[in-house]
């Protein structure tokens, strides 16, 4: 039978996927609290979830995982029944040159959090920490390598990802340890609504209304496996909810594509309903590319869908068009997230 909660915990619920996950969650379960809690760094906006300002069953807290009596004292007055961690630094660029408030949020932010959950989870038996993880802790892969499973071996290659390494880490430990019922997901690279723009899709966008150049790294050639952020946000809760505690799930939209490829469909989508006198495609310009930057990922995610019957519903085709209609219908978001 599907577990259900009564309060969540939901860290790091102002970013990109954390704020979906939210909208969603309460737009299809008709009971079960959301309880917000986000330092509100430059990724973080609540104007995201200004829906919700009168909504019951929601709840802000402006503040830091790695903030041990907060998390403690919001753990015990709400009775939190599950944590679902999203709360991390998260763009790789960033990680190479500043490092830093990665190792402090991915992985002390995480520690600290285990820390409390263990103490929690022994006065309230049926808790459970869901962590979101990313794919980029297997590494790069060749053309032909077969996709990423959950027992590939970990190979993070750039600070991002060894700091979501680190923290995946912690979180098996906490349940070969401490028996904390914890369930972990590993996703490829998400996409849609509300996604900061200095990542490759809401960027090439933003660039390319405002008639700037769009960098593309290298020869473009990388490859990610790209999800519509609310298929990612099904699978989290159908982890949740049924999930093995202890287990990890790979979660992936099947849709492996070169960055070139995006950006040159977005320019196409944009050149529909925005036209100019030229193509947005004569925007791109190739760039120097990013220091050990990883060729190829793809995810294998038979796992979850004969384990708990999720696989993604949208294709690229209708993801991508609902995404650049979205981000060119809410401009005014676009810049008041940059002004920041
Ligand atoms: P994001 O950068 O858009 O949002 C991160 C959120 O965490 C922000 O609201 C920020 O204010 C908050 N935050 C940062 N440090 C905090 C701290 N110390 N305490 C409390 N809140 C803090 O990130 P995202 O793209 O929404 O990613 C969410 C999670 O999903 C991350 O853990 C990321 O590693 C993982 N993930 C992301 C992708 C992707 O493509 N975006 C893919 C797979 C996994």
């Amino acid at each position: 039978m599907s577990r259900k909660f009564k309060n969540v915990l939901v860290t790091g619920g102002s970013g990109f996927i954390g704020s979906n996950f939210i909208l969603n969650f309460l737009k299809k379960n008709i009971s079960g609290n959301i309880l917000n809690l986000d330092k509100l760094t430059y990724a973080g906006n609540n104007a995201n979830l200004e829906s919700l300002c009168n909504e019951e069953r929601y709840k802000f807290f402006k503040g830091d995982i790695c903030d041990e009596s907060l998390v403690k004292k919001i753990l015990s007055k709400f009775e939190v029944d599950a944590i679902v961690n999203f709360a991390a630094e998260s763009h790789v660029d960033r990680s190479i040159t500043g490092p830093s408030e990665f190792i402090n949020t991915n992985v002390l932010g995480t520690f600290n959090l285990l820390k409390c959950a263990q103490e929690h989870h022994k006065k309230l038996k049926n808790f459970c920490f869901l962590h979101v993880s990313t794919d980029e802790v297997y590494g790069s892969l060749e053309l032909d390598d077969p996709s990423f499973r959950e027992d590939n071996k970990y190979a993070p290659n750039s600070p991002y990802s060894a700091s979501k390494a680190s923290s995946d880490h912690l979180v098996r430990a906490w349940f070969h340890t401490y028996d904390l019922p914890v369930l972990t997901t590993n996703c490829s690279n998400n996409y849609g609504p509300y996604q900061f723009p200095e990542k490759l899709i809401p960027l090439t966008i933003d660039n390319a209304l405002n008639n700037k150049e769009i960098t593309v790294y290298g020869d473009g050639k990388n490859i990610r496996d790209w999800l519509f952020v609310i298929d990612h946000c099904d699978a989290i809760e159908s982890v949740l909810q049924n999930g093995k505690f202890g287990e990890v799930y790979n979660v992936g939209g099947l849709n492996e594509k070169t960055n070139i490829y995006i950006v040159e469909t977005i320019c196409k989508i944009l050149d529909n309903i925005n036209p100019q006198n030229k193509s947005h495609k004569n925007l791109i310009k190739f760039v120097e590319d990013r220091p050990g930057h990883d060729f190829r990922y793809s995810v294998n995610a038979a796992k979850i869908k004969n384990d708990l019957g999720w696989e993604p519903k949208e294709t690229f085709e209708t993801g991508i068009l609902k995404t650049v209609n979205w981000y060119f219908d809410n401009r005014d978001w676009i810049n008041s997230v940059k002004e920041k």
